[in-house]
């Protein structure tokens, strides 16, 4: 009765549903073990009416022109450019580093030196990862790098990881950068919005289609049995000769062969408070002070008039199985023993595996919506 088969509701798996939906005119089975539909992005109004990103705060922004003209085909969109504050040597200072924080901590006469020498350095406008500032052989430079490095990177990098900096993949440690200039947005991308009604209702769009059967609060296993030996699919019990998207996490489909894959984990507590606004950004990261990394106020991100305000603190957690995966671990070790199960994916016809869990990488939800279509282009047609 199906032609395909996909494991998950997050944008990996929706978008692909949405387009053999639609442009193939097939029938796809969606299998999603939450509640709800949207994966990591899924949205809900609380009690005050303000739009809260369960799984932490959502930012779009991209480049790619064609993702965001696909994603519009879902939602309209509310231009948004997310600010973030860090707390350091307490005060409250903008983020990523740029010129203006470099005024914001240190007296004029420093501060002059060094945006001269950056701007000697490097072209205006540009980002520049901590760990390239940190190569320059120049004192007020490497004054500088240290400073941010310490202040900024280092504390937050053990926070969030639990790591020291080096043991970290530079595809993770590259992402924070240092801004030459004044731009004080977070992102500096073409494309920078929110869904204006948020991003449950945008998959809500997606998959509203006859052709998309959607199954919530299924696992996967209770309804595909894979014969691995056999190297044979089975819906219900009847042979599956369709294909099968899958989505969740990899090291789980092959029964945990080679290990459990390591992962970082979040603790989220969301609170309400009676103000109308209870910090001067979005996202106000804290390197270096208390167990969270960073409290993000969802009002500065939706709008909304309440008399009351909601804050989220993010608490970086161990990962046990059965615990939330949030991000992928970017260790040498983490990596190879990933490599094994995708050897082991290979060796299954019509299996392809997207999404930041199934590919065990880091996605943004542009990177992720790029992928799906790519795969639905090039492999899954
Ligand atoms: C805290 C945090 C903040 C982020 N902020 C941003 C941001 O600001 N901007 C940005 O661009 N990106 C952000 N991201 C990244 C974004 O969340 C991902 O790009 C996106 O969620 C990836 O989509 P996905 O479909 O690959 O995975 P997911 O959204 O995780 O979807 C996978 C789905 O598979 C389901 N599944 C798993 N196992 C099974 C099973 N056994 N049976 C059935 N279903 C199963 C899961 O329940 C889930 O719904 C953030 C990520 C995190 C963790």
């Amino acid at each position: 009765m199906f032609d395909y088969i996909i494991v998950g509701a997050g944008f990996a798996g929706s978008v692909i549903a949405e387009r053999i939906a639609s442009q193939l005119d097939k029938k796809v089975l969606v299998i999603e073990k939450k509640s709800h539909i949207g994966g990591h992005c899924f949205d809900y109004k609380d009690e005050n009416g303000i739009l809260i990103h369960k799984y932490g705060p959502h930012l779009f922004h991209t480049n790619n022109k064609k993702v965001f003209d696909y994603l519009s085909n879902f939602t309209e969109w509310q231009i948004y450019n997310h600010k973030v504050l860090g707390y350091i040597d307490g005060k409250k200072v903008s983020l990523p580093f740029n010129f203006n924080t470099i005024e914001q901590l240190f007296p004029k006469v420093l501060s002059e030196k060094l945006i001269a020498k950056l701007l000697e350095y490097f072209q205006i406008n540009t980002k520049v990862p901590i760990l390239e500032l940190k190569k320059i052989q120049n004192s007020d430079l490497r004054f500088l790098s240290d400073y941010i490095y310490e202040k900024v990177f280092l504390n937050y990098t053990a926070k969030q990881w639990g790591k020291k900096p080096e043991e970290i993949d530079p595809e993770v440690t590259s992402r924070v950068p240092i801004f030459i200039g004044r731009d004080d947005r977070y992102f500096n991308d073409t494309y920078q919005a929110v869904p204006l009604f948020g991003y449950t209702k945008l998959f809500e769009s997606m998959l509203n289609h006859k052709n998309i059967k959607l199954l919530l609060n299924t696992d996967y296993k209770e309804v595909i049995n894979i014969d691995f030996q056999n190297k044979k699919m089975y819906l219900f019990n009847n042979e599956f000769n369709g294909k099968l998207i899958f989505t969740g996490p990899i090291d789980e489909l092959f029964e945990y062969t080679y290990g459990v894959l390591q992962y970082r984990s979040l603790k989220i507590v969301t609170k309400t408070i009676n103000t109308a606004f209870f910090q001067e950004a979005a996202t106000v990261n804290y390197p270096n002070n208390y167990d969270f990394t960073r409290i993000t106020e969802f009002k500065h991100i939706h709008p909304i008039n309440s008399v009351n305000t909601t804050i989220m603190y993010e608490y970086p957690d161990e990962y046990v199985q059965g615990k939330t995966p949030y991000y992928s671990m970017f260790t040498t070790e983490a990596k190879m023993q990933y490599e094994k199960y995708f050897e082991l994916s290979q060796t299954i016809k019509n299996l392809f595996l997207v999404g930041r869990l199934a590919e065990y990488r880091y996605y943004d939800m542009d990177d992720v919506v790029k992928r799906a279509l790519e795969v639905f282009d090039e492999e899954v047609k």
